[in-house]
């Protein structure tokens, strides 16, 4: 084959790619800002709870290297705190997954992945790539995909307003990596809590640098009373900050963490972003073409835990892609297609993720509620989760939303 391939970015997507297209013959060049180094030493970036489909996808490539050693995630529950008995909860199930999910710190993963990355023999540089890099990434090479993430080069990707809803962030986002927590029985899960007005909260089993661990995770209404972490200076008074927000709106969740401990300094995050679809291909000054993928072209809001499935699936889509053309070019046509391809998956993610972050319309509060009642219920919503799609028609419908609501209380009773 020969043809040669560069990616920017060594996240999910780039180093999925990279030692995908490696094990397939062709000569990859990978461009990080980063060392591994830098990244193991560094704060966590995410908390990269991967389904099974996604996780199936590193399986195909060899990479599941921490599938013993990573904590499992059984399934899904959701809380939701009653709004006049404080303490209690309005809706309280959970669900199991049909197979277990995961989350491998970044920090973990991705350094790991470089070394094996450059040991098979691939070309690791490390630059801040900008456009007169990209340019010369071009020459050089028959494909340029940009996997960078949320770096800043990707808002040379024209921003698709079509597809693209919201202009601002929609949450304050916060990540807290903890030790101590007390397990939830009888099965693992993503607690999910969602606090009407307030945000939503979310935490789960982890694996992070220096074992198991718990990875909290807060979806703060900007300018809310879950939007304080700019007042949290140290790590310390970030983990209080997360504490507090526990024990103010669920007691239920606070009580797990009399013990907990910050995992390290850096097991700490907060920030916000837009979600934001691109158009995925750019056009140099000098009329050559980079395709962008994963974050970098469809980035979500983390609420429904979908960026690190996407950019394992995103990498699936077009590695089979470059694969099937079989040494022909990389053009224009080929990128659309290619992208299109990766959408008609990601569009369903996008607007089932979307929907989250406006308050919930009565068809989804009912289905919410009605879970509860409903073991088959519960596992459609959490199984959804492992594929989005699936959630379709019915999650933006609400005629059939109560057609499924009666026809899965109806087996339940
Ligand atoms: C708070 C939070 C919680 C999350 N929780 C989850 C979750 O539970 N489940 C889930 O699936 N997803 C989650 N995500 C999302 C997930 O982490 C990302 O969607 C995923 O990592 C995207 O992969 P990627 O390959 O597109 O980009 P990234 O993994 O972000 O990688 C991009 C890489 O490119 C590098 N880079 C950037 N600019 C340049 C440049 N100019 N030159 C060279 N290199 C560059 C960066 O340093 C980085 O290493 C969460 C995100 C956040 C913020």
């Amino acid at each position: 084959m020969g043809q040669r391939i560069a990616i920017v970015g060594a996240g999910q997507s780039g180093l999925q790619m990279a030692l995908g297209l490696q094990a397939n013959g062709y000569r990859v060049t990978l461009l990080s800002n980063r060392t591994p180094e830098q990244i193991r030493a560094g704060k966590v970036m995410s908390s990269q709870c991967m389904f099974d489909r996604a996780l199936q996808t590193e399986r195909e490539l060899g990479l599941n290297w921490w599938e013993d050693s990573c904590p499992p995630v059984e399934g899904i529950g959701l809380a939701i705190p009653h709004p006049e008995q404080p303490g209690a909860k309005m809706i309280d199930w959970a669900a199991r997954l049909h197979g277990p999910a995961q989350a491998v710190d970044q920090r973990l993963k991705m350094p790991a992945w470089m070394d094996a990355f450059v040991a098979r023999g691939g070309d690791l540089r490390i630059v801040d790539v900008g456009l007169d890099e990209l340019e010369a990434l071009t020459v050089e090479h028959d494909l340029v995909l940009l996997a960078a993430g949320k770096g800043e080069i990707v808002s040379r990707f024209e921003r698709d307003a079509d597809r693209s809803p919201f202009t601002a962030p929609q949450r304050a986002l916060a990540l807290t990596y903890v030790t101590g927590m007390t397990p939830r029985e009888p099965f693992s899960r993503v607690c999910f809590n969602l606090i009407p007005g307030v945000g939503e909260y979310f935490v789960f089993p982890a694996l992070t640098l220096s074992g198991p661990c718990e990875i909290m995770v807060f979806e703060g209404i900007p300018d809310g009373p879950m939007d304080r972490w700019a007042e949290a200076r140290t790590p310390e008074a970030h983990l209080q900050e997360s504490l507090r927000i526990l024990r103010t709106y669920l007691p239920w969740e606070a009580e797990r963490c009399e013990d907990v401990a910050l995992t390290d300094a850096n097991g700490i995050l907060s920030g916000r972003f837009a979600p934001t679809v691109r158009k995925p291909v750019l056009t140099l000054p000098s009329g050559r073409l980079v395709f962008g993928m994963a974050d970098a072209v469809v980035v979500n809001d983390p609420i429904t835990g979908q960026g690190s499935n996407n950019a394992a699936k995103c990498c699936k889509v077009y590695l089979d892609s470059i694969l099937a053309r079989e040494g022909g070019p990389f053009d224009a046509d080929w990128m659309h297609a290619t992208f299109e391809r990766y959408w008609q998956y990601a569009s369903a993610v996008v607007n089932w993720t979307n929907s989250l972050l406006t308050p919930p319309p009565a068809h989804i509060l009912e289905l919410l509620g009605a879970a509860g009642a409903s073991d088959g219920l519960a596992s459609r919503i959490a199984n959804g989760f492992d594929n989005p799609p699936d959630f379709f028609p019915w999650w933006g419908d609400p005629a059939a939303c109560r057609q499924l609501i009666g026809e899965q209380t109806a087996k339940a009773a």
